[in-house]
């Protein structure tokens, strides 16, 4: 059995109210970055936390702080978001840190099927931009209604 959980970009999931489900839905038919368990017979989801937000330059340890929340819970491997995966600078940064941390965990850069990065980049952007739109968050990019400011003026 294999005993999981999922660390997710703050600015998706707080700012941009996304509650996980395209994660979750993946994870639950086994695609995307969950299909290395297709011979489990169970996978068990142990706990979801977002990051601790930006920026991170001076303190990128902070994020250890979030991960322990986790890692208490005897996880044999920590998903990094597919949201995070396109869009975080510290990454790379975030990964080294943990693994040193936590030498026994497994990292896995990605979570439910990767979507084409540069437009979920763009997607995001809009949703980010607090004067453009006010009103749309994340289940707008996921059902494809996101309305951009090039079409609100055209
Ligand atoms: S971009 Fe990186 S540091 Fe910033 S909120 Fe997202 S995951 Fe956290
Ligand atoms: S990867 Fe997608 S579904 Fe998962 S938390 Fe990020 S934006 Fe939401």
């Amino acid at each position: 059995m294999a005993r999981i959980a999922i660390l997710t970009c703050s600015n998706c999931t707080q700012e941009s109210n996304c509650a996980s489900v395209v994660c979750l839905g993946d994870m639950r038919k086994r695609k995307g970055f969950f299909e290395r368990y297709k011979n489990e017979d169970k996978v068990d989801l142990i706990g979801i936390i977002s990051c601790s937000g930006c920026p991170t330059l001076a303190a990128p340890e902070k994020i250890l702080k979030r991960v322990r929340a986790l890692a208490n819970y005897r996880i044999n491997a920590l998903h990094f978001s597919f949201c995070m995966t396109a869009l975080c600078p510290f990454v790379k940064k975030y990964q080294k840190i943990i693994q040193e941390a936590y030498p026994e965990l497994t990292i896995v850069l990605g979570t439910h099927t990767p979507k084409d990065r540069e437009a979920f980049r763009r997607d995001m952007k809009e949703l980010l931009c607090p004067t453009v739109h006010k009103v749309q968050d994340m289940n707008d990019v996921i059902i494809g209604n996101l309305r951009r400011t090039d079409e609100q003026k055209g």
